[in-house]
């Protein structure tokens, strides 16, 4: 069978900001035999990332060297009575759905988040409902070595939009504790958490979601908007007038406005503060030097 490999991709079009240059490979494996041969046939120094539904991700305008690895085939849902085995590819959106229409429940706090199953482990993706991790049993993953290996929750250390699996290592599934409930009472959570981002953040435009973790005690919006820059504009790249934490595309930002953007805000925020906010998303690709921090 022909690999899926694509040259120049434009990483725009696997990016929920619309934004980025083109992918020197994107390979979209069929599944883990395609992977792992694609990995040893490889050369090591090859670079290589890792993209789930991109939606957590800054891509630089110049795009990416080496092959970008999609995991989009990877698209199992098996349930076996109250636990889920899913693949790394899965969206989360639609996953929810369908375990709702099953009366399976626990995952509802993760209503809303636009990721892979993947992308949200690797991530420990959360809300104040709660992180992944809470109800993750195990994460079967694909060694840089190509040993495909499995962990179980106690064995892996999770922090704040953080997980310890190796460097370079590419989840290919994970599986779920869950709890059985009436399928209304799950859909109406969700239905009530879509409700409040509706409310609360511009999800009806582009971008990465929440640009910056929220400092120890304090929210990284608030602090934000305390400086007054809600609205705030360079180029296409805007402050959410909405949250201040999103940072949104409203047609043309450039990766490169983006980052300016948000290198005001932090600039403003520890002129009035003293508070050094952190990147929640993750920069891919080729930016200036000092650019990231
Ligand atoms: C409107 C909006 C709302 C959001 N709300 C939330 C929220 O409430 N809570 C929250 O936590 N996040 C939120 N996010 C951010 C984002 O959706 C999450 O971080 C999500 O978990 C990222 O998943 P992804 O598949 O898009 O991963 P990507 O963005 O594609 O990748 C994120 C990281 O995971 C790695 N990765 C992806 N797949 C794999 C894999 N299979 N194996 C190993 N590494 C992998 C990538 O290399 C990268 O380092 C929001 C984003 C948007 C746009």
């Amino acid at each position: 069978m022909k690999r899926d490999i694509r040259l120049n991709e434009p990483m725009a079009r696997h990016t929920t900001f619309r934004i980025g240059g083109p992918a020197e490979r994107f390979f979209v494996p069929s599944g883990i035999g395609d992977l792992r041969a694609f990995l040893e046939e490889c050369p090591r120094e090859e670079p290589m990332t890792l993209i789930g539904a991109g939606s957590n991700l800054l891509v630089s305008d110049d795009g990416i060297r080496g092959t970008v690895i999609h995991l989009g085939a990877f698209q199992s849902v098996r349930l076996d009575e109250d636990r889920l085995l899913s693949g790394a590819g899965v969206m989360l959106p639609g996953l929810l759905q369908q375990l709702a229409r099953q009366g399976l429940g626990g995952l509802e706090f993760l209503g809303g988040i636009p990721g892979t199953v993947g992308g949200g482990v690797r991530m420990n993706a959360g809300t104040e409902g709660g992180w992944i991790a809470d109800r993750l049993l195990s994460v079967t993953y694909l060694h840089a070595s190509g040993a495909l290996q499995r962990k179980r929750h106690e064995e892996i250390t999770f922090g704040y939009r953080r997980m310890d699996l190796p460097e370079g290592t590419c989840i290919v599934g994970a599986e779920f504790r869950l709890e059985p409930d009436d399928p209304m009472r799950i859909a109406e959570r969700l239905r009530e958490r879509m409700a409040k981002r509706r409310k609360t953040q511009p999800i009806h435009l582009a971008s990465a979601g929440c640009i910056f973790k929220n400092p120890p005690g304090d929210a990284a919006g608030r602090l934000i908007e305390a400086a007054g820059l809600k609205g705030a504009r360079i180029g296409d790249a805007e402050v959410s007038p909405l949250h201040a934490n999103f940072v949104v595309n409203r047609g043309k930002a450039r990766a490169s406005d983006v980052l300016s953007l948000i290198r005001r805000i932090q600039e403003r925020v520890r002129e009035d503060t003293g508070v050094d906010l952190e990147f929640e998303i993750e920069m891919i690709g080729v930016f200036e030097k000092g650019a990231v921090s």
